[in-house]
């Protein structure tokens, strides 16, 4: 079938199996979205939060990016701070969870850069971001093959929280 034809059978059986059959929950929705959650997730195919988290329409502003990545303040504008702001200063959301996965092409990409490879990649720059995570992997696990490597920066990712001073900025404190 084609891929297309495909989307539009799937969108009619949304429309008239969920969309009409709640229609008054939808209308709502419409004026307004107060969800409790603002997801930044890794635009991995394989990691869809609202399949593993079960989140449904109005339940989570979310952000994906490769690698979840949340810039530094200091990175200046970008999709994700864009996002932080709205999410915190519009919609008081209460809960910000970034979901990290394993074997992430994103870490991959940013624990294989060659530090004298002066090649221009968007995808280089983007992961760059998540340097001190790499840095920090190889200190302590520097001794261990490439694919535990990976596996032990994809858990760094996790602590290394570099943008404190963005939420402290963006509320105000
Ligand atoms: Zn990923």
């Amino acid at each position: 079938m084609d891929p297309f034809e495909e989307l539009k059978d799937r969108f009619l059986h949304f429309k008239n199996q969920v969309y009409l059959e709640n229609l008054d929950h939808y209308q709502n929705l419409s004026d307004n979205q107060t969800p409790k959650f603002m997801v930044i997730a890794c635009a991995d195919s394989r990691v869809c939060p609202s399949s593993i988290l079960g989140f449904q329409p109005g339940e989570a502003f979310t952000i994906r990016n490769i690698a979840n990545l949340v810039p530094p303040f200091q990175h200046g504008a970008s999709e994700v701070s864009a996002g932080l702001e709205f999410a915190v200063n519009s919609l008081q959301v209460a809960n910000i969870l970034v979901v990290g996965h394993s074997r992430c092409g994103g870490i991959r990409a940013l624990m294989s850069m060659k530090r004298a490879d002066k090649s221009k990649s968007f995808i280089k720059d983007w992961v760059s971001i998540g340097k001190t995570a790499r840095l920090s992997t190889e200190a302590v696990a520097g001794n261990l093959n490439f694919e535990l490597q990976c596996k032990h920066c994809e858990k760094m990712m996790k602590t290394d929280i570099p943008h404190s001073n963005l939420f402290k900025e963006l509320l105000g404190n």
